[in-house]
């Protein structure tokens, strides 16, 4: 086994034992009973900080901040606050090197993935700051002489914003681009397990001169706090990432209030590899691919369908590329692959690789967690596995690639959109006719033809079925966030 197991010191200074507050009209504060939980360092399980628990009287005193800086934010010219969204881009740029180094230690991944996390997270900021400034309504004539109609965009208004671990930057920056680009103001939760990397966009973005009341954050129990922000008449949207399960019940509670909401939920994307590519170094461009972000990744390749006259080939280079892969802190110079953000993902994976093993696969290389301290597993490459496996039908989210055989073009399309999932999926390929009938009939919202893209600004993502509803990025990225007024003058 070629696996490196590096582990780095994780002290750094100025990110060690950090206290992170809550962000409550314009200023940081502790929760009001000063209940505070741990944030664990995935690499080393080291504790690096505690954040603050919101009371219920914490998250009202956030709403009614939201309300106000709805006011005032919607008030600024949508010109200005793309200049302000702009100045916010830039300093996140020119604070990457210490952003990165927190979102590495309490996130995991390597540290060039964390910069480019951030640079990622600045382009969406600043799009959105710029589609904010095409935001136009329209005149529509009359049915009658003398009548003029005019439809106007206005912000759709308090937005409660839910983000997750795996991304924690941009995926909070995508949410934060559109919806004060869209004049809206909000109340974000971040995931527990990553704080203070939403913490520093916040510091970020009130730096470079939104309003403090507009961009209000408050951690704690999820489930208190969702129950409480989705039941607040004030709170007009509802955003989240995270699990399908989840985005089920936050958009089942929304519904009983009649609020919107945008659902970026998990995938389990399809990747068919035909007979006509250049098989070694597909196989290796797609080891970086698959391993990225340790497979935490809601469009990550994930279910690997490869022709049967080059299986052999494409098996025996990617698992040999898996094996060589540098595994460790992500604070490590040479690492390609950190640890799972958490205990959780650890475990899930070792439930999946027992459940397919006991279901006839074979294990390649990997299978199982990588030494007793901190969350590693390793780089896990499974044939022989059956369409009944568990990891076959439920998100993997995690470093384990089922790779099975096919012949049968037909039928591999309809296996791979035979799952409640509808994210993005993947088919490598020179046929011009097999390109246009894969990225007409994958039933998913994101393709790749001879490519793994990654999501950038300018463009929309969003999933179909159970990956949830609603698109961020693009010129659409402000839609979620505004809503239509129909005016009629006589
Ligand atoms: P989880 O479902 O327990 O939690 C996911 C996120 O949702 C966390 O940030 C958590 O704080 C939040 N959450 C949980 N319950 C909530 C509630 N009642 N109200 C508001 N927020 C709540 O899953 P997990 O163990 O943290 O992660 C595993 C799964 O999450 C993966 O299988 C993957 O499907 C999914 N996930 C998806 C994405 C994505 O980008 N779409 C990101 C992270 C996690």
């Amino acid at each position: 086994m070629m696996i490196h197991a590096i582990r780095c010191a994780s002290k750094i200074e100025g990110v060690v034992m950090n206290k992170y507050q809550l962000f409550i009209d314009g200023k940081w504060v502790d929760g009001s009973e000063g209940v505070t939980e741990a944030v664990i360092n995935p690499a080393t399980e080291d504790v690096i900080g505690h954040f603050c628990h919101a009371t219920s009287d914490d998250i009202e005193r956030a709403v009614a901040a939201a309300k106000q800086g709805l006011k005032d934010w919607s008030a600024v010219p949508a010109w200005e606050r793309g200049d302000i969204l702009k100045r916010a881009a830039d300093l996140l740029r020119e604070r990457k090197e210490k952003i990165a180094r927190i979102l590495t230690l309490e996130q995991g991944k390597p540290l060039a993935e964390s910069v480019g996390e951030i640079d990622r997270a600045a382009d969406f900021i600043e799009w959105g700051g710029e589609e904010g400034r095409r935001v136009a309504g329209r005149l529509i004539s009359g049915r009658d002489t003398g009548c003029s109609i005019q439809v106007r965009k206005v912000p759709v208004g308090v937005v409660a914003a839910f983000a997750p671990w795996n991304f924690p930057i941009v995926l909070t920056a995508k949410k934060l681009a559109g919806l004060l680009g869209a004049g809206c103001s909000c109340v974000v939760k971040p995931a527990e397990e990553t704080p203070g990397s939403v913490v520093e966009l916040i510091k970020v973005l009130v730096d470079a001169g939104v309003p403090g009341n507009a961009l209000n954050m408050v951690l704690g129990k999820p489930a208190d706090i969702s129950n409480q922000l989705i039941a607040d008449p004030a709170i007009r949207k509802i955003t989240f990432t995270g699990s399908s399960p989840v985005g089920k019940l936050l958009a089942s509670q929304a519904g009983q209030y009649m609020k919107p909401v945008t659902m970026e939920l998990g995938g389990h994307s399809p990747v068919i590899v035909f007979d006509d590519v250049e098989v070694a170094a597909l196989a290796k461009s797609l080891v970086a691919k698959k391993f990225f972000n340790a497979g935490q990744v809601c469009v990550s390749p994930t279910r690997f369908f490869v022709h049967k006259s080059i299986y052999d080939e494409f098996v025996k280079v990617f698992v040999q590329s898996a094996k060589e892969l540098v595994v460790g802190d992500g604070c490590g110079v040479k690492t390609k692959m950190g640890p799972l953000a958490n205990i959780r993902r650890l475990e899930a994976m070792e439930v999946l690789v027992k459940d397919a093993v006991a279901k006839g696969a074979k294990i390649e290389t990997g299978g199982k967690r990588i030494g007793d301290k901190g969350f590693f597993f390793e780089p896990t490459v499974l044939t022989n596995v059956s369409l009944d496996a568990e990891l076959m039908s439920t998100e993997i989210f995690g470093p384990i690639v089922p790779i099975l055989p096919f012949d049968d073009e037909d039928e591999v399309l309809r296996i791979a959109n035979d799952v409640d999932y509808g994210l993005a999926g993947y088919f490598f390929t020179k046929d011009a006719d097999r390109q246009a009938k894969f990225s007409d009939q994958l039933t998913v919202g994101t393709i790749g033809v001879n490519d793994v893209p990654a999501h950038i600004a300018e463009v929309p993502l969003g999933g179909w079925g159970d990956s949830g509803y609603g698109v961020e990025g693009g010129i659409e990225a402000l839609d979620a966030y505004l809503k239509s007024k129909y005016v009629s003058y006589r």
